[in-house]
């Protein structure tokens, strides 16, 4: 079968996902595959699903064989070729999680624009080398291919000054010390099906909560993002999987100057050993904490829906009022239990639940009458990334 396509790819520290989209007569996208290398350099694994969620591939690997991201993508792109020969691949569009100051939008990778991205490194380092070492095995080997690199942080570009700055002396916000925010494929990928799915709220004032492993809310103003939870970095705002979310800087310098925490170890803590994870004691997972008869796995989510509810209030003062809340990622669209714990806390916001609707996880979960609307939406950021890749190398000449 032969037609035309855009690759999709999130290369981790450990994993490398990969998705295939096909464009149809009507240039609109369709996924056709997803697929993912786990256990890069430790225990590969390979898995491929159809569209459906039917699994095509999944097995293991043996360590030689994927021991970087550059052997999962030369392993994604072989297997791609061989199921889908005949294909002309248009573009790659990449995550890459840091845009810096600079980058307001999507943007065609060259050699300058490649070498600009290097620099931005060292503003997220557990992040970015992963991102760029996919953009560079793909130069490589096919270095006419055109990929499109895809910022978390470029929607929020549209902050005011006041969201954008520390209360530091200015010479840090000069050297990149700034209020970045995260999240923004996903954000721009709600605030772009609103007219759709909530007509009534779409130009309004809105607060979008992603709640997934990494977790974050935003207040869009007729779907431009205003402010959001996340800072300079992604550990900032309500508590996460496994990030603590907003920490007094004190604590920082505590753990620091008295008990001579190295930066690596903290960067652990802070990343991989907080959060919902380290309140439980029992996982990062919140299937597995609502399921807990574990005291403390109940405090984690008492903690986690009361932080939320703390920053709904705080972007809904920004907005100077609400008119929707919207849920999306892993826990956002599938824990009724959670949204209905949030919505419940927000009641003198104005929002009422419709407890069926919300079980059955409709679209609109709030009650008739609701003065402020409840919404369930799907998030893609792949698919978003797959259509900043097409726009791009379409408008190319
Ligand atoms: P994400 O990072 O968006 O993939 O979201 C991952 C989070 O969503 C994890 O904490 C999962 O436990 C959570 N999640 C996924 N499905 C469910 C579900 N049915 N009920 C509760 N949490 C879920």
């Amino acid at each position: 079968m032969s037609g035309h396509s855009i690759l999709v790819v999130n290369a981790g520290s450990s994993s490398l996902k990969f998705s295939l989209f096909r464009l149809d007569a009507a240039d609109t996208l369709h996924l056709a595959v997803h697929g993912q290398v786990d256990g890069i350099g430790t225990r590969p694994q390979f898995k491929v699903k159809d569209d459906a969620g039917r699994r095509l591939v999944e097995r293991e690997l043996d360590v030689a064989e994927v021991r970087e991201v550059k052997d999962a993508i030369a392993l994604a792109r072989a297997w791609l070729r061989g199921h889908f020969a005949g294909e002309t691949l248009l573009a790659v569009g990449h995550r890459v999680v840091h845009g810096g100051a600079g980058y307001t939008r999507p943007v065609l990778v060259d050699d300058a624009v490649f070498a600009d991205l290097e620099k931005l490194t060292p503003f997220a380092p557990l992040h970015h080398p992963h991102n760029l070492a996919a953009i560079r095995a793909i130069r490589e080997t096919q270095p006419q291919l055109p990929q499109v690199a895809c910022f978390d942080t470029a929607f929020h570009r549209s902050h005011p000054q006041l969201a954008d700055v520390y209360a530091l002396p200015w010479e840090y916000y000069a050297a990149g010390v700034r209020r970045y925010g995260f999240h923004g494929l996903s954000y721009e990928y709600i605030a772009g099906v609103l007219p759709q799915v909530a007509p009534e709220i779409a130009n309004g004032r809105v607060i979008v909560a992603h709640l997934g492993n990494g977790a974050s809310l935003c207040a869009l103003h007729a779907g431009k993002s205003v402010d959001s939870t996340m800072g300079f970095s992604p550990l900032d705002g309500i508590p996460m999987g496994t990030r603590p979310g907003e920490l007094d800087p004190g604590v920082l310098l505590y753990l620091v100057g008295q008990r001579g925490m190295t930066p690596a170890t903290l960067e652990n803590l802070l990343y991989k050993e907080s959060g919902l994870l380290g309140l439980s004691g029992v996982s990062n997972d919140m299937r597995l904490l609502l399921e807990s008869a574990e005291p403390h796995a109940q405090f984690a989510i008492d903690y986690f829906v009361h932080y939320i509810a703390k920053a709904i209030g705080a972007l809904a003062a920004v907005l100077g009022g609400l008119d929707g809340l919207v849920f999306t990622a892993g826990i956002g669209e599938n824990a009724p239990e959670i949204r209905a714990r949030v919505v419940k806390a927000c009641a003198w916001l104005g929002i009422a639940l419709d407890g069926e609707a919300n079980q059955r996880g409709n679209a609109c979960i709030s009650a008739a009458g609701s003065a402020v609307s409840a919404w369930v939406v799907p998030t893609n950021e792949e698919l978003m990334i797959a259509r900043h890749a097409h726009a791009l190398v379409k408008a190319e000449p």
